[in-house]
């Protein structure tokens, strides 16, 4: 019998595979996955190839040891989305689709009990009150048993069996007496909440002419087909995205659609809307993926993707790289949003990959936005999106509310009244909402009381003793915080400098105004969401619900406020502290700010309450606030577009960015300025721009000391070779704690 190889990819930065001898009796195909022995340890990787020879001499090979045969093969399609995402992002195959699997999968030891059926016992209500007194004495074992049952709603058989090993026979003595119950779950099945004839169709809402016709469009869409689907907020979006799904999973039986949104627990009323509409299409289940899961769900729901079960995917950008075998479209909501961007480990867009999944596979790709990236746009410039648009509010009274501005110089050279940072006209309008039952929402992108907590007598500032960073005031929490790296102390009483007793806070956060509002708007029931009120799981949620359910009258928030919710009773928002935005050395700075401004407008009157918006600024006069006014995307995007074509910015050249982390900052602007060196040898490197190493804004963290170097080239072939032959010379490199490397930065 000839011998077999396998070519494994691991999860190791060597952007190599890894061939080992195949002799386990078992049939063998790429997609597999496969216990290896790797070094002293043993490792979980996948079959990329199954070869008949290996170039590694015989002596060295080593034999695969485990296959697991719970999980059919990911397909080829798969395994080339991973190869490209990490050619494309610099990285080992092996980095990108392993961290990609469910923890489960990784975990050889876990395979034999993988999606078996759960086996779970339960008190009866005659074994609750029979089972405590039939018990012995000094059954102690029995006892726990009888203890573990009580105290959870079931227990897992295999649970059962950590607590003593004759368990099982134990709790089917119970059962033949009726005290417990035995459930078996099949574990894949288990979640694919199916959908049931029983429930009634909804309603649907008439299309407005624009959505029927975004809808045919994306219906009708042959082969690779990348939609924009630019629509004001309010305009309908969510139904034109259930609409084009029902009719493409209705074409086809076992199609699937994959549905991408920043943050999967800031819009549950989206995960509503879909659940609602497909109860009633029978077979299609809907699965979430996204990182609040707990792990077994997250496996169960990806193995319910990945081998077809789940025809809808609602995921965050982690689900991007899920395993979908009858892909049929992708939707990516709010596709500007920086949340698709991870920043961490692979730095991947799952906006892009949702592209070049769509176009690998031959597919409608719907990108939807009130404010689309720039990138997105100038693509559609281009012709290679189609632009879809919705251009009014779905509902019919529902109209796009009046934005002011509030001019804060004139009003303090006016001697006009203000409150700590809240404008008379600001505060005159909340409290006009406040007596007609209306909602407002007070927008600041600051969490904390105050971002500096300063020494009027010797210019103290306090600071973190970690980073180079001033560390922010938490009042409720009476707690100084660095919001770099975590480090808390208490709220000293004088300065530590001088002994001062007069430190104040400097700057406003949410928290400020909070407890501003509070005195300036009396009888306002007030609710403040950010990321310090939000930090208990679930409880961001339970915050929403207040609003929705009408017990809140101001809400003030960070961008978690402003992102997609859907409020039906605000009328008013006060956006504070937006100019700081304006001058950022970041050149994305004005487009985030202009669509996180696009987007908390959005809330205002959308069920025909007329919005107003009420903007307090220090220039009025500048470009960004009167395209708002006009609720202006278009002319902002153009005007945007032909400055960053004249500046040479992306989305005119591409950009990769090199990072270096070092004890000191010389230590990583050496480093960069070694890999810049390093980049002269490289053919390719003629064609790309190279600046000068930075430090980062914050230049330490965590005592820490980090530097960047940018280089961009108008030829993305001729970046990508670049870096290809960058990768190996800079692991050559000595000197930094930690480098990486990010394509198509987002934060510069
Ligand atoms: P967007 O995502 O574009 O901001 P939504 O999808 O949240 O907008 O829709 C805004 C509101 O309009 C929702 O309450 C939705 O139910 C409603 N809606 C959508 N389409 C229609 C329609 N054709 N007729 C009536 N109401 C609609
Ligand atoms: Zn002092
Ligand atoms: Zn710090």
């Amino acid at each position: 019998m000839s011998e077999v190889f396998v070519r494994v990819a691991l999860d190791h930065p060597l952007a190599t595979l890894f061939d080992y001898r195949f002799d386990t009796p078992v049939p063998v195909a790429p997609g597999m996955l496969v216990s290896v022995p790797f070094g002293k340890r043993h490792v979980v990787g996948l079959v990329c190839e199954v070869t008949a020879h290996s170039d590694v001499p015989a002596d060295r090979l080593r034999s695969v040891e485990g296959v697991c045969t719970a999980c059919p093969p990911v397909s080829s399609e798969w395994l080339k989305l991973a190869a490209f995402a990490a050619d494309y992002y610099q990285r080992g195959l092996g980095e990108v689709a392993l961290p990609a699997l469910p923890q489960a999968l990784r975990d050889a030891s876990r395979w034999s009990r993988l999606f078996a059926p759960e086996e779970r016992y339960s008190l009866t209500p005659a074994g609750r009150v029979a089972l405590p007194d039939a018990l012995p004495a000094r059954a102690s074992a029995l006892r726990k048993l009888a203890q573990a049952l009580a105290e959870t709603e079931f227990l897992l058989a295999a649970d059962a069996r950590a607590l003593h090993p004759k368990a099982i026979a134990t709790l089917d003595a119970w059962r033949a007496e009726g005290w417990v119950a035995l459930d078996v779950i099949e574990a894949a099945a288990a979640l694919a909440t199916a959908a049931s004839a029983d429930v009634p169709a909804p309603a649907l809402p008439t299309l407005t002419d624009e959505q029927a016709a975004a809808v045919e469009a994306i219906r009708d869409a042959d082969g690779f087909a990348p939609f924009l689907l630019h629509g004001v907020t309010g305009s309908g979006k969510t139904e034109v995205y259930l609409r084009a799904l029902a009719e493409i999973l209705a074409a086809k039986p076992d199609a699937q659609a994959l549905v991408l949104v920043p943050e999967i627990n800031l819009t549950p009323q989206f995960e509503a809307a879909f659940r609602a509409r497909f109860a009633a299409l029978e077979g299609t289940s809907i699965v979430t993926l996204h990182s609040g899961l707990a792990e077994g769900e997250r496996a169960r729901n990806w193995f319910a993707a990945h081998t077809g079960r789940a025809r809808i995917v609602l995921g965050t950008r982690l689900a991007v790289l899920a395993s979908l075998p009858q892909l049929a479209i992708i939707v990516v909501d709010e596709e500007h949003d920086p949340a698709y961007k991870q920043q961490e480990g692979l730095r991947y867009s799952a906006r892009d990959l949702a592209i070049y999944r769509a176009k690998q596979l031959g597919l409608p790709v719907v990108l939807g936005s009130a404010t689309p990236s720039l990138e997105s746009w100038w693509q559609a410039d281009q012709g290679r999106y189609k632009r879809l648009t919705l251009s009014r509010r779905a509902v019919a009274e529902a109209v796009l509310p009046t934005v002011k501005l509030i001019d804060l110089e004139e009003e303090r050279r006016r001697g006009r009244a203000s409150v700590e940072g809240l404008s008379g006209p600001l505060i005159a309008a909340l409290k006009a909402r406040l007596e007609r039952g209306e909602q407002s929402l007070v927008f600041l992108n600051r969490r904390g009381y105050a971002p500096q907590l300063a020494c009027d007598a010797c210019g103290w500032v306090a600071g973190c003793p970690r980073c180079s960073a001033y560390v922010v005031l938490h009042k409720p929490e009476r707690a100084l915080r660095c919001h770099h790296c975590g480090w808390e102390a208490r709220i000293p009483r004088s300065c530590p400098e001088c002994g001062n007793v007069d430190i104040a806070p400097m700057g406003r956060g949410t928290q400020r105004v909070e407890e501003t509002l509070a005195s300036a708007v009396p009888g306002a029931r007030i609710l403040r969401i950010d990321a310090d009120s939000t930090r208990r799981k679930g409880s961001a949620q339970a915050l929403f619900s207040d609003v929705h359910a009408g017990e809140v009258d101001i809400l003030v928030g960070t961008q978690m406020i402003a992102k997609g919710h859907d409020f039906q009773r605000v009328s008013l928002v006060g956006v504070l502290n937006a100019d700081t935005a304006l001058f950022s050395h970041d050149f994305r700075a004005s487009e985030r700010l202009f669509a996180q401004l696009m987007q908390v407008s959005g809330r205002a009157g959308r069920a025909g309450l007329p919005g107003e918006v009420l903007v307090q600024t220090r220039y009025p006069r500048h470009a960004l606030y009167h395209a708002l006014g006009r609720h202006d995307y278009v002319g902002f995007a153009n005007s945007t577009l032909a400055e960053r074509r004249d500046a040479h910015l992306p989305p005119f050249v591409y950009q990769a960015l090199l990072r270096a982390e070092g004890r000191t900052l010389e230590a990583a602007l050496a480093f960069l300025q070694q890999a810049a060196a390093e980049l002269t040898g490289i053919a390719a490197a003629e064609r790309v721009t190279v600046y000068d190493a930075v430090p980062l804004t914050i230049v330490k963290v965590m005592h820490v000391h980090r530097a960047q170097l940018l280089i961009e080239s108008a030829s993305r072939a001729a970046l990508q070779a670049t870096l290809r032959a960058w990768q190996p010379l800079l692991r050559g490199l000595k000197g930094v704690l930690r480098w990486n490397l990010e394509v198509d930065p987002l934060d510069i």
